[in-house]
């Protein structure tokens, strides 16, 4: 063992590190029904107003709000698509169904439910104003009004919005290629019997699944083992075509740990200690043509940890999210938390209701082998560093992965 150069940071300095050296990446222009999910990265302007025409909420009779409960005459109809040719004069009425455009004249619309039909005369009821039962023209929108913010995520929603007022492509900002790796000579492939001494490569599988639910387009590569120059020649084939890189193992200080000298010579080490508990030897590079790496280290708890401290915000950043943490909310402890002294930690908790509070119980062993602490967590537990015992009933904030 040596002792590790790099100097110990705060974690938030870390993660200010990390977010203050990430690129955002540039936009292009996607087909709507692809668009699921991506970032808008311009603001979306109505160029026109929603509805386009005066269109009638109901199915009922169009008329003059002046000729309110007499019997008018049926001169037409107007149903959805299908726009009546001609007015409505005094006297008159069309039959028009939702959706339809309200014909020229006239100003209302009664409902079927309310008039009375005899052959062709149609008798309204008194009391409708101008105005009633039909969406005027800009209702919705009206030119020049904002429709969707840069940043925002597409969901339903807002692909319906940008769909209804014609755009068949949007801007969304550029998902992240990221190479995904794993180190260490103790792991083999998920499937594969492990011989003495080795394990399967879990936590590729692991940060696949967390790199694509934030969004990231993911190579993955396979397991480099702890040999300086095959691990160099995986890390520099597969930045040829990627904007990150992710490993996971080889960042502690042991002699097997390659991935800081390997991110020394390819650019700048940024962050190769972190106050953070789980997650200590966390490190951070930038490489040539704006991109970046991340050495997470080979625990499973400690790689997830800091990919959700470090590596989500980072890619929310690429992606030109509005938003780039998880929300985090105040929460009761149901448990004594013993802090460290001299780091941040992050403690795996489960949630449940209690009247308006939600109470944190400890996942058991905190272990950063376990994954079993992370495997249905709710939320990670920010608990600062103290040598001071944090009591059960304390209000912590937690960084939430799902509600209860
Ligand atoms: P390292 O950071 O390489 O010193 O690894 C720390 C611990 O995490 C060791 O017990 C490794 O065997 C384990 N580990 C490293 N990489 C992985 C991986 N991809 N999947 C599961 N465990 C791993
Ligand atoms: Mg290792």
């Amino acid at each position: 063992m040596r002792a590790s150069t790099y100097p110990l940071i705060d974690a938030d300095e870390a993660a200010a590190l990390v977010l203050e050296n990430t690129p955002v990446l540039g936009l292009e222009h996607v087909a709507i029904d692809d668009c699921a999910g991506r970032v808008l990265a311009e603001d979306l302007v109505a160029e026109a107003p929603l509805p386009a025409f005066p269109s009638s909420a109901v199915d009922g009779y169009a008329l003059r709000a002046s000729d309110a409960g007499k019997t008018l005459r049926v001169v037409g109809e107007s149903s959805a698509g299908r726009p009546m040719h001609g007015s409505i004069g005094p006297g008159s009425a069309a039959r028009i169904l939702t959706g339809g455009v309200l014909p020229e004249g006239a100003d209302c619309v009664a409902m079927v439910e309310d008039v009375h039909l005899a052959g062709d005369a149609v008798t309204v009821p008194a009391g409708l104003r101008a105005g009633s039962n039909y969406h005027k023209v800009g209702d919705d929108l009206k030119p020049g009004e904002p429709v969707l913010a840069a940043g925002t995520q597409l969901g339903a929603a807002e692909i319906g919005i940008a769909a209804a007022t014609g755009r068949a492509t949007l801007p969304v900002c550029r998902r992240p290629r990221v190479a995904l790796m794993s180190t260490g000579d103790e792991l083999v492939e998920v499937g594969r019997k492990p011989g003495p001494g080795q394990i399967p490569d879990s936590n590729r599988w692991a940060l696949l699944a967390a790199l694509r639910e934030a969004g990231a387009d993911v190579t993955v590569l396979g397991i480099a083992p702890d040999e300086p120059d095959q691990l160099r020649e995986v890390v520099v084939g597969a930045l040829r075509a990627a904007d990150a890189l992710v490993t996971s193992g080889g960042v502690s200080v042991g002699t097997h740990d390659l991935v800081k000298p390997l991110l020394e010579s390819l650019g700048t080490v940024h962050v190769g200690r972190v106050k953070l508990k789980p997650g200590k030897p966390f490190t951070f590079a930038t490489l040539a043509n704006d991109r970046i790496a991340f050495g997470l280290p080979g625990f499973p708890v400690s790689s997830l940890v800091t990919f959700e401290v470090f590596v989500r915000p980072a890619l929310r950043k690429m992606q030109g999210f509005a938003r780039l943490q998880r929300p985090t909310l105040p929460v009761r402890l149901g448990y004594d938390a013993r802090p460290t002294a001299d780091r941040t930690e992050y403690q795996r908790v489960t949630l449940r209701r209690e009247g308006r509070e939600l109470v944190a119980e400890t996942t058991g062993s905190q272990s950063s082998s376990r994954l079993m602490s992370l495997a249905g967590a709710h939320a990670l537990v920010r608990v600062p560093a103290s040598d001071q015992g944090l009591k059960a009933g304390s209000i912590v904030e937690a960084m939430i992965l799902s509600l209860p």
